[in-house]
């Protein structure tokens, strides 16, 4: 990104001149404009020049602008008003500061970045106007549609309107005033793989970790799949000339025109009835250009992409664009190659794994309208789409969507709000719908859609639940029931594929001495540290903090030390050691934290060059592995203990979907559950597949509960190093808001009561409606940024948290 001063001018304006500028203003615009811009190019007074020429080109229109402040407090409104320098004789225009334009200005003693919300007849504060110091060129201005969004987003999440368009912005590549993503986005060079994947991916395999430059650039050409998406920049440039001297890569010439639309997708497939009957409702809200939501709830492996494709390429044929948006986790390159197999050059590619480059070109081209269909995570659905068609939100009962820093928006919330604006289709899809919309259904905000069969007509796979006690009392105190080991042994005999899925990494949970009961703990949290074997430390996983094990108990000085429960790397070594010839992958956030590992991992398994994959949730989102025959859920507890009230919920989401990688190809699937919860209707109900069963308990539950669908929920967590502050805090704050129709639960510790050495606070507000809650947030936070307010705590506002840890 280019910030250039296009201005001559002095940086700064004194209030006094303010002032006086407005004091002018009420008697003559056209005079003050003179004297305005005599004063600010001091090199070029007009009066001393005499340039007419220069003094026919001054604008008269904009003389002040409102500018939302990006990184504005959350405590603040963050909207100031400035003077704008509209054009300098004898000198170059300052450019147009319209609305929406990126600019620099003063703010106290820096320079910060905003954006133009306003242009105002009147300031609103007459004193101590300071000037816009600079335009961001090269920047497109946010268009109206963003602005109008950040407004609402601003209003629906309690939350500074500049802090929404910072997350709407196009993708910047630097700080202001440096960085150079935005020139080198336009560059055109493509490198493509000159050999196969396969044999891309050994390669990959072989180069030494050393060579990080060079992992980078071939990992970026796998997962581009034709590489054709990727915007390289120099750092790239050595790494890819030496992968074209290898033979391994190749430069070609960059498509100009996109691939012709017409020819109706020749990759798409002959859709079932189920999937035809689902496309012609959505294809006949399409033609309708009315604005319409539907939930797309099918089994997995029920071919909900296939609808996703139809229905976009239905909307391409209207001329309009397309938004589908997967949780970054099953962004795939499998899934990227369905798109581009379809819809080739016109599809763009956003998530967060891209450099800010990469992104700044995929935006780009989205902008010029060269790419009509957008696949990305969360953040794409800010993708500047230009009459967009179809809006789908893919497994839309994922945490991810929830946003976590401000703004913390719900990226579903904001796909229905564009679908409004543009008169287009929404598609929620999963095979677990939330609560939430599946209410949204019964009140008949949202037509349900139902795809109950597998494509390929496979059964979906037996499930068999282990009740872990029973293995305890046979006196098994291994991770692996009795039943796992053998139908693991039986799966790999036949030269089947297993996968076993833990939701949790490392090696050991906690450390425990046995001898006096201590346990290894973060000194910045209040949570236990994880035994990692990879390298042999004590990890907290919420800080990073690391240590040495102890080899003595620092408590009591015994050696009965040791690690209790099991990780996803306990479960990798444990099945090793069952099957001594197997090949074992892991695959969590441990293994994967280098780019391009994610799908080097997949594509390695899928090719059969491992028999057991084990994985935390990435291995349950959305892969597809043919001859995978065995599932194996090492512990379903995890999940179902969390001290929060979807905990059920997800504990169901996530056992349907380990479940669903069974028997998606050759042999038939077979699923087997350990837990010490047999009974529990999320275990029963993933068991024997049933949703609606499932979905009827937990909805009576949250009924009696009064919990979402059935109320709204908000949460303030204050947070200080002395625990007493943060409660006297939370205390006072309370008061603004006694007259609210609120329910207020707390203020009490929550359940992770210590993060980073802070002490964490929470009060939970309840209301029927979401309006109170954010009139209480907006008094909250007006009063944290408030006199008399306890400096040393911190105070943050949620809408609709996903999770109350
Ligand atoms: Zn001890
Ligand atoms: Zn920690």
């Amino acid at each position: 990104m280019e910030v250039s001063s296009c201005t001559s001018g002095p940086a700064k304006a004194s209030s006094s001149f303010g002032a006086t500028w407005f004091a002018l203003a009420s008697r003559s615009r056209w005079l003050l404009e003179v004297f305005l811009c005599g004063t600010l190019n001091t090199g070029h007074d007009v009066a001393a020049s005499g340039d007419l020429k220069a003094l026919a080109v001054v604008n008269v229109a904009a003389l002040y602008v409102s500018v939302a402040i990006l990184d504005a407090p959350s405590t603040t409104e963050g909207v100031y008003d400035y003077i704008v320098p509209t054009s300098v004789p004898g000198g170059d225009a300052f450019g147009d500061a319209g609305l929406g334009t990126v600019v620099i200005v003063p703010l106290r003693n820096r320079l910060a970045r905003g954006v133009v919300v306003d242009q105002p007849e009147r300031p609103a504060v007459d004193r101590g106007l300071k000037t816009v110091h600079a335009l961001v060129c090269g920047l497109s201005p946010v268009s109206a549609e963003f602005l109008e969004l950040a407004r609402w987003m601003s209003a629906a999440y309690v939350c500074p309107v500049g802090r929404c368009l910072s997350a709407l912005l196009p993708p910047l590549s630097g700080r202001a005033g440096g960085g150079t993503g935005a020139v080198k986005a336009r560059e055109r060079a493509a490198f493509g793989l000159a050999v196969s994947r396969d044999e891309a991916d050994r390669l990959l395999g072989d180069l030494p970790l050393a060579a990080t430059a060079r992992r980078r650039a071939l990992g970026a050409l796998l997962d581009q799949g034709d590489g054709r998406g990727a915007r390289w920049d120099n750092k790239d440039r050595a790494a890819l000339t030496w992968l074209v001297e290898q033979g391994v890569a190749v430069r070609r010439r960059e498509e100009t025109q996109p691939v012709d639309l017409g020819s109706e997708g020749g990759a798409l497939l002959v859709p079932t009835p189920e999937q035809q009957a689902a496309l012609g409702r959505i294809e006949t809200a399409l033609e309708a250009r009315k604005t319409a939501a539907f939930l797309l709830r099918g089994v997995t492996g029920s071919g909900k992409t296939e609808v996703y494709r139809r229905g976009a390429a239905a909307a391409l044929r209207q001329g309009r664009g397309a938004l589908i948006l997967v949780p970054e986790i099953a962004l795939t390159p499998q899934v990227i190659e369905w798109f581009r197999s379809a819809f080739g050059r016109t599809v763009a590619v956003l998530h967060s794994r891209l450099s800010a480059g990469e992104r700044a070109s995929e935006w780009e081209r989205i902008r010029r309208g060269e790419a009509r269909v957008v696949v990305g995570a969360r953040l794409a659905v800010f993708a500047p789409v230009e009459d967009l068609g179809l809006i789908v939100v893919d497994e839309e009962q994922e945490s991810t969507y929830h946003q976590e820093e401000d703004p913390k928006y719900d990226a579903r919330e904001i796909a229905l709000w564009r679908a409004v604006r543009h008169r287009a289709v929404l598609v929620l899809g999963s095979a677990t719908p939330s609560l939430e919309a599946m209410e949204a259904c019964r009140r008949r905000e949202m037509e349900l859609l139902t795809l109950s069969v597998r494509v390929d007509g496979r059964a979906l796979p037996a499930v068999s639940v282990v009740d872990m006690r029973d293995e305890l009392k046979a006196g098994n105190r291994g991770i692996f029931s009795r039943a796992l080991r053998s139908a693991m042994e039986h799966t790999l005999a036949r030269g089947h594929q297993v996968i076993l899925f833990l939701n949790r990494r490392g090696y050991s949970t906690f450390v425990l001495c046995r001898g006096c009961g201590y346990v290894a703990r973060c000194p910045q949290c209040a949570v236990s540290l994880t035994l990692h074997e990879d390298d042999g430390r004590l990890v907290c996983h919420y800080c990073g903090f690391r240590k040495e094990p102890p080899k003595t108990c620092p408590a009591c000085g015994g050696t009965a030390v040791r690690g209790f429960g099991a990780g996803t790397e306990r479960v990798a070594a444990e099945a090793g050691r069952l099957a001594p010839h197997a090949r074992v992958l892991r695959m969590d956030l441990d293994t994967t934290s280098v780019k391009g590992e994610h799908g080097r991992i997949v594509r390695a398994f899928r090719r059969g060059e491992a028999d057991i994959l084990v994985g935390t949730q990435m291995v349950a989102k959305g892969l597809d592995f043919p001859n995978v025959a065995l599932v194996g859920v090492v512990s379903a507890d995890i999940t179902l203990n969390l001290p929060d009230f979807r905990a059920a919920e997800r504990t169901f989401q996530l056992l349907v979907q380990a479940a669903g990688r069974a028997g998606r190809g050759g042999p038939p699937g077979k699923v087997i559950i350990q837990t010490y919860s047999p009974d529990h209707y999320s275990v029963t109900n993933a068991a024997s597949h049933d949703y609606e069963s499932f979905a009827a308990a937990e909805r009576e539950i949250r009924q009696a509960l009064r919990c979402p669908p059935f109320s709204r929920l908000a949460r303030s967590l204050y947070s200080a190093v002395e625990a007493e502050r943060a409660l006297q805090a939370a205390h006072r704050s309370l008061k603004e808001i006694a007259s609210l129709p609120v329910e207020i639960l707390g203020p009490a510790p929550s359940p992770l009561s210590r993060l980073k050495g802070r002490h964490r606070i929470q009060v939970v507000l309840r209301a029927e409606d979401a309006e109170p809650l954010r009139e209480a947030g907006r008094r909250l936070l007006r009063a944290a940024g408030a006199a008399g307010w306890d400096s040393k705590v911190g105070l943050t506002f949620e809408m609709d948290p996903r999770s109350i840890l």
